[in-house]
């Protein structure tokens, strides 16, 4: 039988690394739209190209729904409400605070430097008419209907409901009554084994990307030519300079609370780095950890935040979110009004939370933004093509945006930090493996983790 042969090729295509797969995807794309655009071709090929790449964004959009109800879920539910005392509010707070700066940071530069004009891309352009009035889109985050909010596709509605059941969730795990308790229990790995399946249907998904991500560039290179190339370096370059610059605004608030910023960054170089290698702030985790002790933080601290941080703050994905949200605006010749505008630091804020820290979970939230701002999908396979790129980047942005939190936190509160003692040699710099040094265990992560699970292979 052929069975045995076709398996074969097939788990051959599966084993070789998506990010890769995407490379030669991307790179194959655009070989093959100046070869379309060179012969003249396009009214033959882009016929069977573009339905190709039109499935891909409809799976994309398919998926964004039970992604950000678990993802929520699960986020909030990470938030003890009984540990929610003074540490607890100040990181929430510390963590949604610059979750906003860095969305508006990412949106400002990019409206400043227009990533995306000169490009222009075929799509329907929203109609301005058809973007509500800001009081609306604010009075419609509160759904009458959650179910017509999810049909509607009111991401903020649905967001809105997703925290609040997550809320009343986290309440619940710490109830006194048992039988609550067991029952919110229940739910949570309910919600837990929701959010595995929601991510195994989006690594199927993302096995069917490389053909998605070479359809679109294809048709995109075959209509525009090399005018594409140009922004998307320009999309980069704004993603990495908002990110370099949300990491000044650490140094600064880090100065004005007086924090030994050399040191701090001396420990926080490690993960980092790590982060920008693995593109998973989750996993990620672990080094983190690691740094915050060395930096001399107390466990109390760094074993709430920490895992907390890599659940719900992703300053780096946030910026992302703003930055390429004004490029598909400016492609596809939107001008966004303040109103769209407010939804997108608003929508980035709760992005932040909703983002599982896994690598090309950002570029979900995307999708969700550019959804919920009524811009149409097509230009976002143009991010898609450069994701693994842009992920490097937000999450260092998102682990060093964790650090800080947790820094600065343990510096306000008595006994919670003490300047570690520089006499005694650090042994990751000597590179000693004295099975003396504490290798930091994270109070509270075996059940925080537990509560975000991140089971979840390479999304890009
Ligand atoms: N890869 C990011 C992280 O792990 C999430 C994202 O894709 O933006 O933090």
């Amino acid at each position: 039988m052929s069975e045995s042969k076709s398996p074969t090729l097939w788990r051959r295509y599966l084993s070789f690394p998506l990010i890769w797969k995407m490379v030669i995807a991307l790179a194959g794309g655009v070989a093959a739209g100046l070869g379309i655009a060179t012969l003249d071709l396009q009214d033959t090929v882009l016929p069977i190209l573009d339905p190709l790449g039109e499935i891909f964004l409809r799976l994309l959009q398919m998926v964004i729904f039970p992604l950000i109800v678990t993802t929520l879920i699960s986020g909030v539910t990470s938030i003890s409400p009984k540990r929610l005392g003074r540490i607890g509010t100040k990181i929430v707070a510390f963590y949604l605070v610059t979750s906003a700066l860095a969305v508006s940071l990412g949106l400002g530069l990019a409206l400043l430097v227009s990533p995306g004009a000169g490009l222009r891309m075929p799509g329907e352009p929203a109609d301005a008419a058809d973007v509500p009035p800001i009081s609306e889109t604010l009075l419609n985050i509160v759904p009458d209907n959650p179910f017509e909010a999810l049909s509607d596709g009111n991401v903020l509605g649905v967001m809105f409901c997703a925290l609040l059941f997550g809320l009343a969730l986290a309440f619940m795990l710490e109830s006194e009554n048992d039988e609550h308790r067991e029952l919110a229990l229940l739910l949570r790995r309910g919600v837990e084994g929701a959010m595995e399946l929601v991510f195994k249907v989006i690594n199927g998904i993302l096995q069917y990307a490389p053909v998605g991500v070479f359809a679109l560039i294809a048709v995109v290179m075959a209509e525009t030519g090399f005018d594409a190339i140009g922004p998307l370096l320009k999309l980069t370059g704004v993603v990495y300079g908002a990110i370099i610059t949300q990491m000044v605004v650490y140094v600064v608030i880090m100065l004005l609370f007086r924090v030994k910023v050399g040191r701090f960054l001396a420990a926080a170089k490690d993960p980092v780095l790590t982060g920008f290698v693995t593109r998973s702030s989750s996993g990620t985790l672990p080094v983190s950890t690691r740094a915050a002790e060395k930096m001399g933080v107390k466990e109390g601290v760094y074993g709430f935040t920490l895992p907390l941080g890599s659940a719900i703050n992703m300053d780096g994905t946030a910026i992302y979110v703003g930055a390429a949200t004004v490029f598909v605006a400016d492609i596809t010749g939107v001008e966004l009004t303040i109103g769209q505008l407010a939804t997108v630091v608003l929508i980035g804020v709760l992005a932040s939370i909703g983002t599982a820290g896994v690598p090309g979970a950002g570029l979900l939230m995307l999708s969700m933004t550019i959804t919920s701002v009524g811009l149409p999908m097509a230009p976002v396979a143009l991010v898609a093509g450069i994701d693994a790129v842009l992920d490097m980047a937000r999450t260092a942005g998102n682990v060093a945006g964790d650090l800080v939190g947790t820094r600065l936190v343990a510096g306000s509160e008595e006994g919670m930090f003490q300047e570690p003692d520089e006499s005694v040699p650090d042994a990751s710099v000597t590179g000693s493996d004295d099975p003396g040094t504490k290798v930091p265990v994270v109070e509270n992560a075996a059940s925080d983790s537990e509560r975000t699970p991140t089971k979840v292979e390479d999304l890009t």
